[in-house]
């Protein structure tokens, strides 16, 4: 378990061979690396972790009435242009040049979703359903100065479980409700992060009303009926699980008003707050891409709104934190190394080799069966010191020991980690083949996947054999 310590000089100036870099935050170093560009390269685990929970997210989105899409990074320059951000976020964005044409790399994914949605009215001769809601697990990249690069919490290429909504005033209230639902189940379900009113607060960012048709762009009549109904929205919230707001008047974009979530976090006897979802209304986009003159001729419809949003906001941020707060701890389908399975040698010739075929043997079966393994031998002495090191670096969610006495009672020993109480609960599993115990601690994964099964459809099993991390 030796840290590499190889260092090989290419004469460009970046390191191959990345060491962690001090001034990332300890418990993202496991996770990704970095190459000092603000792009973080997802470690070996980190990268399947990601996958899974792509997977989850996908079938949560779909199960709630979102077309799930992937769309390109890079794109003309002209989409952007017809969005504005060319004209005026230029200077967050990476620009380049091909055969004398412009190309962006997207720093969102909004003018593609909107693309989307344009062709589906186009194709659908009035039958786009509206609310439309489109979802992707979408990948932006843009430019922040190399000073304010910092772990995962900030980066210059980060991906947003990022959602656009596309509806009338009618709407409004229920989908600011229906986002607060989504949230809330993807934070407790998911991520075992209880949302009750003492940590979560919404933060609601108005105009100011003297101000409109001048700072703050779109009619009067817009922004009175969006921000009442948000308003109203809150209340409801409010009423029905105690979540207090905030009102910020003043405060809105100048395309229009927005809710944050914000959930307070207690870490080391300090408490600090984690911004997490977000809902900001947009005036402008669908004004630039024409949405109401061509919804007024397909769908009678005369003023549709457009709603960015996010639940997490950047995952990796999101995980940044998490990892921060739980010390590495991701929930066991997403944690990079979900088993680790510790053979403990004896010195006892025909008892080892049982040990190590057990152990190879159960690490197979779990791989086979869609799980993040690791295997590793140590012996009795060592054994300490060995765990302290795979807890402080690789933290698998779940280790098993197998000994002498495992092997000649038939049982092994797990021991699990719990989000709630930050320790590890002892199971025993019994068994002398390892088909049998491989089977039971599947069992027992199985159980802790149930409430992701239960919203999104999806056993999000991402496999693979990590015995070179221990
Ligand atoms: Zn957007």
């Amino acid at each position: 378990m030796e840290r590499d310590k190889t260092h090989i000089d290419y004469g460009y100036e970046i390191d191959l061979v990345v060491k962690p870099e001090s001034s990332v935050p300890m418990f993202n170093r496991e996770f990704a690396a970095f190459t000092g560009s603000g792009i973080p390269l997802f470690s070996l685990g980190g990268g399947a972790s990601r996958q899974a929970l792509s997977m989850i997210l996908a079938g949560f989105h779909a199960r709630r009435g979102y077309y799930v899409v992937e769309t390109p990074i890079i794109a003309s320059s002209e989409l952007f242009k017809v969005s504005g951000h060319l004209q005026y976020y230029r200077e967050n964005m990476f620009v380049f040049d091909i055969e004398g044409h412009d190309f962006v790399v997207k720093p969102m994914n909004c003018p593609y979703h909107i693309l989307l949605f344009l062709n589906h009215v186009a194709r659908s001769r009035g039958k786009t359903p509206i609310p439309f809601k489109v979802y992707e697990f979408g990948r932006v990249h843009r430019y922040e100065p190399s000073g304010s690069l910092y772990g995962l919490l900030r980066v210059r290429s980060f991906t947003q479980d990022d959602a656009h909504i596309i509806l009338t005033g009618e709407h409004v209230g229920s989908t600011v409700k229906s986002i607060f639902e989504e949230m809330r189940i993807l934070l407790e379900k998911v991520f075992k992060l209880e949302v009750t009113q003492e940590n979560i607060h919404m933060r609601l960012s108005l105009a100011d009303k003297s101000l409109v048709g001048k700072e703050f762009m779109g009619t009067l009549e817009e922004w009175t009926e969006v921000e009442e109904s948000i308003k109203g929205a809150a209340e409801e919230i409010g009423k029905e699980h105690g979540i207090p707001y905030s009102k910020l008047e003043g405060e809105a974009a100048f395309y229009g008003p927005k809710i944050d979530f914000l959930m307070r976090v207690e870490e080391a006897g300090y408490s600090k707050e984690w911004q997490l979802g977000t809902i900001q209304f947009d005036f402008n986009l669908p004004r630039r891409f024409k949405l109401n003159e061509l919804l007024a001729e397909t769908h009678r419809v005369e003023q549709v709104y457009i709603i960015h949003r996010a639940l997490l906001g950047s995952i990796e941020r999101f995980l940044g934190v998490y990892l921060e707060h739980f010390k590495g701890r991701l929930p066991v389908y997403i944690a990079p190394v979900q088993v680790a399975i510790i053979g403990i040698r004896t010195g006892h010739e025909e008892t080892d080799s049982k040990i190590e075929l057990i152990a190879r043997e159960v690490k197979n079966e779990l791989v086979k069966r869609g799980l993040r393994v690791a295997k590793g031998l140590t012996n009795k002495t060592g054994l300490s010191g060995y765990v302290r090191q795979l807890e402080s670096t690789v933290k698998p969610f779940i280790n098993i020991f197998i000994g002498a006495r495992e092997v000649r009672e038939g049982y092994a020993t797990l021991y699990v980690f719990n989000h709630k109480t930050r320790e590890r609960d002892k199971v025993r599993v019994t068994g002398s083949e390892p088909l049998e115990i491989a089977i039971e601690i599947e069992k027992l994964i199985e159980s802790m996947e149930k409430d992701v099964v239960s919203v999104s459809g999806v056993r999000p099993r991402v496999p693979g054999d990590y015995s070179h991390l221990l």
